[in-house]
């Protein structure tokens, strides 16, 4: 199986999630929000085609990572890919946040017609939904750019079919230093 990135796999990052985080950078998004920072990963034409084993490979070789996070691009548009390096990050003890343009109720519908999504829900901990939205804008977030998107329990929120948010993180906040959330 191949993923398509738009840059190499990236370690230590600090802001694509909570803790020390590997990034995953997907190449292709549909979305196309104005004052996206990311412009050059819309292409579905471009990029560089990885095996997902390499990737794997790569992000087990890693140290002193607390979990990998997908962003784009549109990491929902390479759902199986994404599962598979999913499902390694979550036998190994790492947690997976995934970024995506669509919203929860979006991907919540289409899982009913769309397995391989459903069970790509499965594997993600914590999903930061929505199109970026520039007139939604702001600096004080932490963890997305624009206040409609939401950072999300997914375990939570596919027990009850509706997004439950990740309280503390969907505020206007300043950084808190201690740890909010429990992984399985
Ligand atoms: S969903 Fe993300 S990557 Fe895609 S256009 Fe919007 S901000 Fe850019």
């Amino acid at each position: 199986m191949q993923i398509k990135l738009s840059n190499p796999i990236q370690s230590d990052s600090i802001v694509d999630g909570e803790g020390i985080r590997t990034v995953v950078w997907t190449q292709g998004c549909v979305h196309r929000c104005p004052g996206c920072h990311n412009p050059e990963t819309w292409s579905f034409e471009e990029g560089t085609i990885v095996s997902v084993e390499d990737v794997i490979k790569q992000i087990g070789s890693l140290k002193h990572q607390d979990g990998v996070t997908f962003s784009g691009g549109e990491p929902m548009s390479q759902v199986s890919a994404v599962t598979e390096i999913a499902k390694f990050c979550k036998k190994n003890g790492l947690n997976v946040w995934c970024y995506t343009g669509y919203t929860f109720e979006e991907l919540w519908f289409i899982s009913f017609e769309y397995e391989k999504l459903r069970e790509c829900m499965k594997y993600i901990d914590i999903l930061v939904d929505g199109r970026y939205n520039e007139e939604e804008k702001s600096l004080d977030l932490i963890f997305r750019g624009s206040r409609n998107q939401r950072i999300i329990n997914m375990k939570a929120s596919l027990k009850k079919g509706s997004p439950v948010l990740v309280g503390k993180y969907n505020k206007k906040n300043k950084q808190k230093k201690e740890k909010l959330f429990v992984y399985e």
